[in-house]
Parts: structure tokens; C-alpha cells; sequence
């Protein structure tokens, strides 16, 4: 696709497309230029009950996609991973106009890195166990049954929104659940070519449904009596609400939360650019800050601050900003007006504070259009200060002293938060070490790179439960056991 309009009229919704109940439309803008992109409906509340009524009966189906045999499923998984890599350009393409994530990257982690999650879960549908004998303690023997959880909804915010619907659509299919997914109204359009290649690649009719909508569709998704199990992306306020839901009425809910997390430079790393700029920068900034996991709070020695403080500098100043469809940029805007105003009132909040800034600050000249914002680095800063505690979710980095590996371990947990974290030396070892020291559901010693091999999660105020690995695969799964 070029950068012509884009327009759906359709849900999907039980394998075919649906018309919408209402006229209502969400309109995503391109944030590098602020020019509209087209238009798809939004759902309200009886498209979400359609789509729910759609996974039902794909779920209960009796010999349906739930009673599969897995390999089967398997087969049906791989095949969608192919349709969707025959998209993937487009794919890239739409999440960058949307959401300003660079080209570059979105080819990368957005059309590429999800097939990868979806085959991996093929796999693992092939090779798990879902039913094992054990002899009884009181005699007879019991089967221990691995069964799926039933109809998921999944909730994905607009910064990774190909990623993060895999991370649930993937195990949840492997498990033998059926899914509706509300993608976030600001990133929409890829959503509608993963339904083009669910179809293309005969995934059951109501195995994948998609109802682009706002929160209130998302509430009433959590809450509705068709759901079994709800997989939730987003900022933690909005996961707490969701959490009070499920806590209710007594459903599985796994929530992947917000994050602020630190990036420990030990006093033996090696501060040349050439060896640690590009993974320090990919560990930081990606996609224009706004990740989840990023190490945002760097902790520098003291003995070494002024070097750590330059080094950050240097590399922040010099990446390249602009349009996200530039092959050659870097940062690109943040995703929405309202996002890049609350990460200058973050910025204007550390200034108060008495933060330094060494580079930033403000929108970059010569970008009038568009939600820029230049990346930002604030030294002397404290643990205590707002832009050391709260997630900025923008390129604003904050440079924090430390004594001693002691007081860079307690600053580091120092946080509501703890979902990622990095850890920089020139002793991997003794990087490992200190990474088993924060408390946190991920962290990188030199890089950092969610592998889908590995649980993903935080803990604290970043989530409950864990997406990836084989964990990923159990949290669609629920457990029965047969006494014979
Ligand atoms: P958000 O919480 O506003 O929205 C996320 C999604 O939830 C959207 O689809 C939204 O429509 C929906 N939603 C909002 N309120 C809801 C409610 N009460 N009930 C049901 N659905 C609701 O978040 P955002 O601003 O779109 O995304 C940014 C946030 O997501 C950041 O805090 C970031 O850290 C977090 N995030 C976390 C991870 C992770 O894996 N931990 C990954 C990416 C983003």
C-alpha cells in the first residue's frame, strides 16, 4: 500500500466480514505529517457481544477447533504465519503511518517478529503434553487433563499492536481457545490484514474476531458473561481497572502494565559508542521511547558519572528524527498530540525538580508538522524525582548517580515499578549477578531482546502473569483432573 487512504467498513467477525451496528468510525491520523489515514468502524457494545457470540460458538462446538487434535491446529497456525509474512510489507508500513514507529524498525519487530511468536507456538502445540497419567496415592489413576480455558479477549495498546496481539493470539490459538481482539483506536489498520490472513489461511470461522474499538468496548469485552479469560496490554491504571473486573467475577487475567525500568552501567563497562551506543540506544529509545520495558533510568558510578552522562548525550543528540517512513530515521513522533503533551509536562516537571538537561528539551526545529518531540537526557537527577518514578513513555532518559553496586541495586528497586532492566559491564558474569538482584520480570545483561522462548512479564505495578514461553501457552490453559 502507499500512503493513500486507508478504509474498512467491516468487522471481522465468525469468518466473514460484518457490518457495524452503528456509523460510528475511528479516524487514526499519521503522526509524522497529522493528516488523516482513512477510517474504520468502531465497536460498540453489540459489535463486541457479536464478536463475543461468534468465539462462543467456535469454542463450544462440540469436535470443533477446541477438539482438535494440536497438530492439526498447528497446521492451521503455520499456515497463517505464511499469510501474514505475505502481507508484511503493508503490515510495516500501516503500523508506521499510524503509530511513527521508523520503518526500519516496524519491518523488523512488527512484521516480522510476530510470525516468529506464531510458529514458535505451532511447535509448541505439537510437542506439549495437554493430558498425563499419574498413579493415585489412594489407588486407581488419574488423569491430569490440560484444557483450554475457553473464549480469550485480548487488549492491545497502539505501540506495538502486532506484537502484542500475537503474544496472545498465538497461545491462546496452540491452547485451543477462541479469541476477540480489541485493538487500540490509534492502530487499527494492520489489525484488518491479520483477519485478511486468518481467512486466506482457513483459520476456523469465530477462532479470530477483531472489533477495533474505546475503552468502554474494551470494559464491556472484560466483563462480558462470554469470556473466559482476558489477556490485557495497556498503562497500569487502566490494567487496575480491568483487574477489579476480573477479580469479580472470579476470571484469568493476565496484565502486561507499564514500566520505568534501569539501566545499571557497572564501573567496569566499556563507554565507547562503537561497543555499547547502538544496543544502549535499541535498550532505551526504541520506538521513540514509547516501549514498555526500557531502561529510561540509567544508574552511572559516581566515579564515572560526567563520562556516562557525555556518552548518553552524544548518543541521544545525534540520532536522526523524523518522519517514520524515512528509511534513515531514528525517532519519529510520538503517536498521538495528547501523548507528546504529557511528555512535556514530564519535561517541564524534571526541570522544576532540578534536573539537568544535556541535550532536548523541546520539539526539534524544522519539524512544523507532526508530533515531535527531540529526545531528552536529564542528569542530577534523584531517585525521588517525578521523571525518576513515573513512566515518561517518550525519548526522555534521566542519568542517576550511584556509590556502590549496593546503592545501585536499592535505586534500581527504588520503583512501583519492575518489568525490564539492563545491566552494562565488561564481565557478563558479574553483570548476571547483579541482574538477579533487581527485582523485576526481565533484564538484559548487555542488550536487552525479549526472546519468545522466555516468560515475559512484570511484577509490581508492571502485571500479573507472563505472555511468551511455555508459561504463555499455560495461561490459556486450565486444569482438570479425572479420578478413574
Ligand atoms: P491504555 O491503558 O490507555 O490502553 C490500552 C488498551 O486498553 C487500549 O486498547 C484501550 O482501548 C484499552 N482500555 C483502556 N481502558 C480500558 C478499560 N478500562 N477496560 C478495557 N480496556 C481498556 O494504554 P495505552 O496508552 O494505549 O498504551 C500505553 C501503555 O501500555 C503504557 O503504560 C505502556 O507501558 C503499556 N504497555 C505495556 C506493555 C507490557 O508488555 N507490559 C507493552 C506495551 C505497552
Amino acid at each position: 500500500m502507499g500512503r493513500q487512504e486507508c478504509r474498512y467498513e467491516h468487522f471481522y467477525i465468525g469468518g466473514e466480514w460484518v457490518g457495524a451496528s452503528t456509523g460510528h468510525v475511528i479516524t487514526p491520523v499519521n503522526p509524522s505529517t497529522e493528516v488523516a489515514l482513512g477510517s474504520v468502524p468502531k465497536a460498540l457494545e453489540a459489535d463486541v457481544d457479536a464478536a463475543v457470540d461468534a468465539a462462543r460458538r467456535a469454542f463450544d462446538e462440540r469436535g470443533g477447533w477446541s477438539g482438535w487434535e494440536p497438530g492439526r491446529r498447528a497446521e492451521v497456525m503455520e499456515r497463517f504465519a505464511t499469510e501474514i509474512e505475505a502481507r508484511a510489507g503493508r503490515i510495516a508500513e500501516l503500523v508506521s503511518l499510524q503509530n511513527g514507529m521508523p520503518i526500519s524498525m516496524s519491518r523488523q519487530l512488527e512484521a516480522g517478529y510476530p510470525t516468529e511468536v506464531l510458529r514458535y507456538y505451532a511447535g509448541l502445540a505439537r510437542t506439549t503434553d495437554f493430558s498425563e497419567v499419574r498413579g493415585g496415592l489412594l489407588g486407581g489413576s488419574i488423569e491430569v487433563r490440560h484444557v483450554p480455558v475457553g473464549v480469550a479477549a485480548a487488549i492491545v495498546p497502539w505501540n506495538y499492536p502486532q506484537v502484542l496481539s500475537m503474544f496472545k493470539i498465538a497461545p491462546a490459538m496452540a491452547a485451543g481457545c477462541t479469541v476477540v481482539l480489541k485493538p487500540s483506536p490509534e492502530a487499527v489498520f494492520d489489525s484488518f490484514l491479520v483477519a485478511e490472513a486468518a481467512e486466506a489461511a482457513g483459520v476456523p470461522a469465530g477462532v479470530l474476531n477483531v472489533v477495533p474499538g474505546g475503552r468502554e468496548a474494551g470494559a464491556h469485552l472484560v466483563a462480558h458473561p462470554g469470556v473466559d479469560k482476558v489477556a490485557f496490554t495497556g498503562s497500569t491504571p487502566a490494567g487496575r481497572v480491568v483487574a477489579e473486573t476480573c477479580g469479580r467475577l472470579l476470571r484469568p487475567v493476565t496484565l502486561e502494565l507499564g514500566g520505568k525500568s534501569a539501566g545499571i552501567i557497572l564501573d567496569d563497562a566499556e563507554l565507547d559508542p562503537a561497543t555499547i551506543g547502538e544496543d544502549l540506544i535499541r535498550a532505551t529509545l526504541t520506538n521513540n521511547g514509547q516501549t514498555c520495558f526500557l531502561s529510561t533510568r540509567i544508574l552511572a558510578p559516581r566515579s564515572r558519572y560526567a563520562e556516562v552522562v557525555d556518552l548518553v548525550t552524544e548518543l541521544a543528540r545525534t540520532l536522526p528524527v523524523g518522519d517514520a517512513m524515512d528509511e534513515n530515521t531514528l525517532i519519529g513522533p510520538l503517536t498521538t498530540a495528547h501523548q507528546r503533551e504529557r511528555v512535556e509536562g514530564h519535561i517541564a516537571k524534571g526541570r522544576s525538580e532540578g534536573g539537568r538537561i544535556t541535550t532536548g528539551g523541546g520539539r526539534p526545529v524544522g519539524l512544523d508538522k507532526g508530533w515531535f518531540i527531540e529526545p531528552t537526557v536529564f542528569a542530577d537527577v534523584g531517585s525521588g524525582f517525578g521523571v525518576a518514578q513515573e513512566e515518561i513513555f517518550g525519548p526522555v532518559l534521566c542519568v542517576l548517580p550511584y556509590d556502590d553496586v549496593d546503592d545501585a541495586v536499592r535505586i534500581a528497586n527504588d520503583s512501583d515499578y519492575g518489568l525490564g532492566g539492563t545491566v552494562w559491564t565488561s564481565d557478563p558474569e558479574r553483570g548476571a549477578a547483579v541482574a538477579r538482584r533487581v527485582r523485576t520480570g526481565t533484564i538484559g545483561v548487555n542488550r536487552y531482546l525479549p526472546d519468545p522462548v522466555a516468560p515475559f512479564g512484570g511484577v509490581k505495578a508492571s502485571g500479573l502473569g507472563t505472555e511468551l514461553g511455555p508459561e504463555g501457552l499455560e495461561s490459556y490453559l486450565q486444569i482438570q483432573s479425572v479420578y478413574c
